[in-house]
């Protein structure tokens, strides 16, 4: 059975203070023994401060990108090592803003999916259409596009570890989430495209679904067969509304 597994992006939000109050509030309302996996993702300059809040937690810490380099001279950079020593266990990788504004290609975005997967990290891989592209009916197209390569890369075996996101890029901080049955289609799809290569492989990767999850939202977009848990940007902020979206990911039965 997967696990489902709810992460925050806190994309360049929060400071020391802001960090300590979300932090406490997660803590002091979070169940003992939650049913999904919990993560956040700081800022890279807040990970080491936040990692200890949460040490000893149910919460796990992740970054939002890691150099695809193991090591070398890189003005900017930050290794998988180095997310490693400060404690990270999950680092998102060719999210949307990523890919759109700073122009992150799949072949990067995979090289990125293989060094972390190199340090024992957990890769999140975002894919996702853009309106136009789901407009002119391209969205399986797209999302297998940028899964394919990190397979073609990473081999099938790399899913053991690694976790897909679904985020089509319209539904992102637009507050216009994708239909249980829209999301549903693309995550039977990206199983399958894996299934491809490793139906067992493909039986137990989580595909996440993000964009504008909410509290309230959360509970039919999660109950589908092959959405395992989400990727949550702007909600991940409020500690009552992150804790609700965690609540509404249990195991199903398949
Ligand atoms: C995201 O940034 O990954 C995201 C899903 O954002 P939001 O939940 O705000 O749409």
């Amino acid at each position: 059975m997967r696990r489902p597994l709810v992460a925050g992006n806190w994309k360049m939000h929060g400071s020391r203070a802001e960090n300590a109050r979300l932090i406490d509030e997660l803590l002091a309302n979070i169940p003992a023994e939650p049913l999904a996996t919990c993560v956040v993702c700081p800022p890279y300059v807040y990970l080491q401060e936040v990692g200890r809040l949460l040490r000893d937690s149910v919460i796990g810490l992740g970054a939002q990108n890691v150099c695809a380099d193991p090591t070398g001279t890189f003005t900017g950079e930050i290794s998988a090592t180095m997310l490693k020593d400060v404690g990270c266990e999950y680092v998102i990788v060719g999210h949307s803003e990523r890919r759109l504004v700073y122009r992150e290609s799949d072949q990067l975005i995979a090289r990125k999916f293989a060094a972390a997967l190199g340090r024992g990290l957990v890769p999140i891989l975002c894919v996702g259409e853009q309106l136009a592209e789901r407009e002119a009916g391209r969205t399986c197209e797209v999302v297998a596009r940028q899964l394919d390569v990190v397979l073609e890369l990473c081999g099938a075996g790399a899913m053991e570890q690694g976790i897909v996101a679904y985020e089509p890029v319209w539904a992102i901080g637009t507050g216009r989430n994708a239909t249980p049955e829209q999301a549903q289609e693309v995550h039977a799809f990206l199983r399958d495209r894996i299934g491809a290569r490793d139906a067992r492989i493909a039986a137990a990767t989580r595909i996440l679904y993000g964009g504008s999850v909410k509290a309230g939202n959360a509970a039919e977009l999660f109950a589908m067969p092959d959405v395992d848990g989400g990727l949550i940007g702007g909600a991940s902020l409020k500690a009552d509304e992150f804790l609700a979206i965690l609540a509404a990911a249990v195991p199903g039965d398949e």
